[in-house]
Order: C-alpha cells, then sequence, then structure tokens
C-alpha cells in the first residue's frame, strides 16, 4: 500500500541537528546559532503582552512586525511578506513556482532545505556546482532557465558573499524568479535589497534566526514589489506566524543598535578565529557570514575529537566538503575552547 507520492518516498527529507536543551553544557558551533541573547526589549515587549491575543486569530499580515521592519530598514511595509521562519518563505516560494513541469536552481554547496522543498514539490532540479573559488556560475545559471533561481548570499557552508553586480546581472538576464536567501546578511557588508526597487522578479529573503539571536521564535521575512507578494499571499498560510511571534520580532527589528553590538563582536570574533585557526593550520578563506569553513585533511576525526569534548562542529559528507568543517563564531569563550582542544588534538 502506498500512500504518499512517489516524490516522498523517493525524498531524502531534512536532517535537523540534534536537539539539546541550553541547559546542557554543550559549546554548539554547528547551527550557526547567535551566542548572545535577543534584545532585551523582546522580553520586555513579552512581558507586556496581553493574553486576549492568544483567544483570537492572529494577523495575518504581522503589521506590527512590518511597520517596525519598514522603519527599521527604510522599505514600504507593503514590500514585506512574513513567514514561520524564512524555511517557511522557502516552501512557500517553492509552492507557488514549482511543479513536475518547471524548474528550480541553485549552485551548490548551499543550504541543503533548497533540495529537501524542491524533491517534495517533485520538481526539476538543476544544480550547477560552484568551482574552487566559489565565482557565481552566471551563464551556466542563466542557461538552466528556471522558474525559480535561488542564491544564498552570503552562502552556506562556504561564507562568501556574491557581489551586487553577479546579482544585478544575473537578476536582468534571467526570465524567472530570483530569491537572493540573505540568511547571513547581517555579518556582511553589502546587502542586495536595492535590486528589488530596479527589478520586479527579485525577492530578498531575511530571517530574525541568526542576526537577531531569535532561531527559536521562528520568523522570517520576504522583501519584493507588492505586485510579486500578491501571488504569494494567496499559497502563504493565513495565521502561519503567531502573535507572539510578531511582536517579538518587531520588537527585534525596532533594536538595530543592539542588533549590531552583536554583530560587530561576532565580527570581531570571525576575524580572531580565522587567524587562530589558520595558525593552527586550517586553510579559511574571509567569511560574511557568523561561521567560518575551515579546510583540514584530518576534518571528521577533529569533527569526532571535538564532539567527545562537548563541542559540536558541522561536518558534511559530501565529497567535496569531507575535509571541511563550518564552525559557528561563539562567544571569546567558546572560541578560546575550542581552539585549546583542537591544539590539544593536533
Ligand atoms: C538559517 C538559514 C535559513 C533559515 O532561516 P530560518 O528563519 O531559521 O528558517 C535560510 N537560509 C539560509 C542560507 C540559512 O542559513
Amino acid at each position: 500500500m502506498r500512500y504518499f507520492r512517489p516524490v516522498i518516498t523517493t525524498a531524502t527529507g531534512h536532517q535537523p541537528s540534534p536537539y539539546r536543551s541550553p541547559n546542557q553544557s554543550i559549546i554548539k558551533l554547528n547551527s550557526n546559532e547567535n551566542p548572545y541573547p535577543p534584545s532585551p526589549n523582546v522580553l520586555k515587549r513579552l512581558n507586556t503582552f496581553d493574553g486576549e491575543w492568544l483567544r483570537r486569530y492572529p494577523d495575518p499580515y504581522s503589521q506590527e512586525f512590518c511597520h517596525a521592519a519598514a522603519a527599521a530598514l527604510g522599505i514600504p511595509s507593503d514590500w514585506i511578506i512574513v513567514g514561520n521562519g524564512c524555511d517557511d518563505l522557502l516552501n512557500i516560494l517553492m509552492r507557488a513556482c514549482i511543479d513536475e513541469t518547471r524548474t528550480v536552481v541553485y549552485p551548490t554547496p548551499t543550504y541543503s532545505l533548497y533540495r529537501t522543498l524542491a524533491q517534495i514539490c517533485g520538481a526539476q532540479i538543476i544544480e550547477i556546482t560552484y568551482d574552487t573559488q566559489f565565482s557565481l556560475p552566471l551563464e551556466k545559471i542563466v542557461q538552466a532557465d528556471g522558474a525559480l533561481t535561488l542564491i544564498a548570499s552570503p552562502n552556506s557552508p562556504s561564507g562568501h558573499q556574491i557581489p551586487m553586480a553577479e546579482l544585478r546581472q544575473l537578476a536582468t538576464t534571467i526570465q524567472g524568479l530570483l530569491v537572493i536567501d540573505e540568511a547571513y546578511v547581517d555579518f556582511a557588508e553589502e546587502s542586495a535589497l536595492s535590486l528589488t526597487q530596479t527589478h520586479g522578479n527579485v525577492l530578498v529573503l531575511r530571517t530574525l534566526s541568526k542576526g537577531y539571536s531569535l532561531a527559536g521564535l521562528r520568523f522570517g521575512f520576504g522583501i519584493a514589489q507588492p505586485a510579486l507578494l500578491a501571488d504569494l499571499f494567496k499559497v502563504k498560510d493565513s495565521y502561519g506566524v503567531d502573535a507572539i511571534a510578531n511582536c517579538a520580532a518587531a520588537a527585534a527589528i525596532a533594536d538595530q543598535t543592539y542588533k549590531n553590538q552583536c554583530v560587530n563582536q561576532i565580527k570581531l570574533d570571525r576575524q580572531h578565529l580565522t587567524l587562530a585557526l589558520r595558525k593552527l593550520g586550517f586553510q579559511v578563506p574571509p567569511s560574511h557570514g557568523n561561521f567560518v569553513l575551515a579546510t583540514h585533511p584530518e576534518a571528521p576525526r577533529l569533527h569526532d575529537a571535538l564532539r567527545e569534548h562537548d563541542i559540536w562542529v558541522r561536518h558534511y559528507p559530501q565529497a567535496h566538503l569531507t575535509n571541511k568543517l563550518r564552525i559557528t563564531v561563539g562567544t571569546p569563550e567558546q572560541n578560546q575552547r575550542l581552539l585549546q582542544v583542537l591544539t590539544n588534538l593536533l
């Protein structure tokens, strides 16, 4: 008896990192969570939260958040669509753009959820491998002619950022929708947000999980011209973002000062960590995210040995990534502990 569509039976499914309570003394550097707490204004806002709002269905447009985000980012509030995490928006985009007859295109290695979601839609998937320099394979992407093209910039796990000029050229050349996943933009030097003004086929994705320390809240948003968003609203669950998330996220995005403080500390420590890992014999290219991708011939052994010391980093089974570890930038103390254990192991 087959209960499910064939694409579900053959899909690999997303492999989330094993869950551990924050009380456990693990140094968790494998999921690119922010090591600092969210803005104090988030908890202050939650303390004034009226239970009456839980009795009712939430605002389907999360206007409290959209107005706060519009003020913080200098964009009109009706250019924003919110989701239950950026993952939810990726799911909405796939369902809106893709079926068995249509193609999704993205360069790899990248965020593994793209493949998972595309497989579930039964999409034609074209993955284009980055060269070792991680330069954007622009021509191949254009040739692939996707209904949906996804570019993570800064990308994970590589940490590299695609130059604006190349993203602009891509947006101008392709026929389909271009989604620029800016989950890590808070740790980068520039954003492609302005492309949404000049290109009606560009949607920029953001999340509060990384820069704003709110991975547990589940809150992401997309920015695009209202005409593009109109069709996406048909696909989105009206109540996919709850009332608590709406007001907590609004408080977080309004506090740019606090976010920038945390981000500046992480960027400083990213630099320290990069230099220290290089001294230990790792090859570490500059990163524009809150993590580094460190190459070492003994990466698999180091991954396992770090785990024995309750330090979790990310290791990928894919062939060209087996000699690499993706390491989230933690607090200075966590980074120091990591480096100390690595020094002993090497
Ligand atoms: C973390 C991440 C996301 C998911 O963000 P959520 O809002 O936590 O769902 C999306 N894209 C990339 C590239 C990420 O690293």
